[in-house]
């Protein structure tokens, strides 16, 4: 039961004095947002909390109201010990990233997520996946518990449920979703500029990068698969970060024909962050999920080991086989 779920997710905010707030690695904009909302409630309460994230929080949603107090573990370790803990939009604990070690041994854990490859790693579980982010459980959240709606928690929400949505553009853009939006945007929330900030504007870095990518594109399976790879020698010659890679994938499923669109960046030496993702029948968590990964049926992604040649043959292959029992 929803409502209940979201009313022990309140009783959770409310029971511990500090809270330790904190999202995926890599984070996007459902992440952050998603982790600034849980703060913004917490301070409504009057807790006192540190977001933390195992890694950097892009750049372009310094925008976002508390972004600059999200404590980056990688340059700024902690040492202190939290016995509560809410995770937000994290599909399983390896997604949280290198955290455990703030956690008390007997740590209690707030999942709130929307991912069908959720693996309900909390202590107390709110699991939405027919909402389209997890900004969106948060925006219930704050209605079903009376947390104040204010013009801060109204932008962070907002952008959670933007960048999901692909601009409210994707399938997962429901009446509720709409609706909710709405809402958020009679606080103040100026739609145009979240949208230009976390859509629209592209780095420099981001171009460099897709000339090269483009320069790799295949298209295999009877031009249903189109995929990109990108190296590390890539990223230093474009001038780039992993952030500036980021939607490569995109270019790829958004190609007419193409069923699933698949992008290979390498992270770290023979380390490949994959992208995957399905314009209608494919199942891509399913096939990210065999990998070690997850996220949702026409959005996944994982993390492949080995030199780009065998990865790239391995994923296809499994992209492949998904394509063929799918289309029976
Ligand atoms: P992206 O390709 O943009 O990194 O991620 C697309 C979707 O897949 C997101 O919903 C994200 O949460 C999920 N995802 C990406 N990488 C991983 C991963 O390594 N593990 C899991 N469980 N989900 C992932
Ligand atoms: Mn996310
Ligand atoms: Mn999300």
């Amino acid at each position: 039961n929803y409502k209940r779920s979201l009313e022990e997710a309140a009783a959770f905010m409310r029971a511990h004095d500090r809270y330790l707030v904190l999202s995926h690695v890599n984070p996007d904009g459902d992440a952050t947002g998603s982790a600034l909302a849980v703060a913004q409630m917490l301070k409504d309460l009057g807790k006192s909390f540190v977001v933390i994230n195992e890694g950097e929080t892009p750049e372009k949603f310094s925008f976002l109201p508390g972004s600059s107090q999200i404590l980056n573990l990688s340059v700024s370790p902690l040492e202190e010990i939290f016995s509560a803990v809410i995770a937000v939009d994290c599909a399983d604990r390896s997604r949280m990233g290198k955290v455990e070690h703030l956690f008390a041994p007997d740590v209690q854990l707030l999942n709130i997520d929307h991912h069908p490859t959720n693996d309900g790693f909390g202590t107390l579980n709110v699991i939405r996946t027919e909402a389209a982010a997890t900004a969106e459980i948060l925006y219930d959240l704050a209605a079903t518990a009376e947390f104040l709606l204010q013009p801060d928690l109204a932008l962070c929400l907002y952008t959670g449920l933007l960048t999901d949505t692909g601009g409210f553009r994707y399938s997962n853009t429901t009446p509720h979703v709409m609706e909710s939006a709405a809402r958020l945007l009679t606080f103040g929330v100026n739609p145009g500029d979240v949208a230009e900030r976390c859509l629209e504007v592209i780095t420099l870095g981001h171009v460099q990068v897709l000339r090269r990518a483009l320069a790799s594109l295949e298209l295999t399976h009877q031009k249903l698969v189109a995929s990109v790879a990108v190296s590390r020698q890539d990223l230093a010659e474009a001038g780039a970060n992993r952030e500036d890679a980021g939607g490569l994938v995109n270019y790829c499923r958004n190609i007419e024909g193409v069923e699933v669109g698949i992008s290979f960046v390498e992270a770290d030496t023979d380390v490949f962050k994959v992208s995957l993702r399905s314009r209608s029948y494919v199942n891509v968590a399913e096939v990210a999920q065999k990998l070690g990964g997850g996220g949702h049926a026409k959005a996944a992604g994982c993390t492949v080991k080995g030199p780009i040649d065998t990865v790239r043959k391995q994923v296809l292959s499994l992209v492949g086989e998904a394509i063929g029992s799918e289309r029976g």
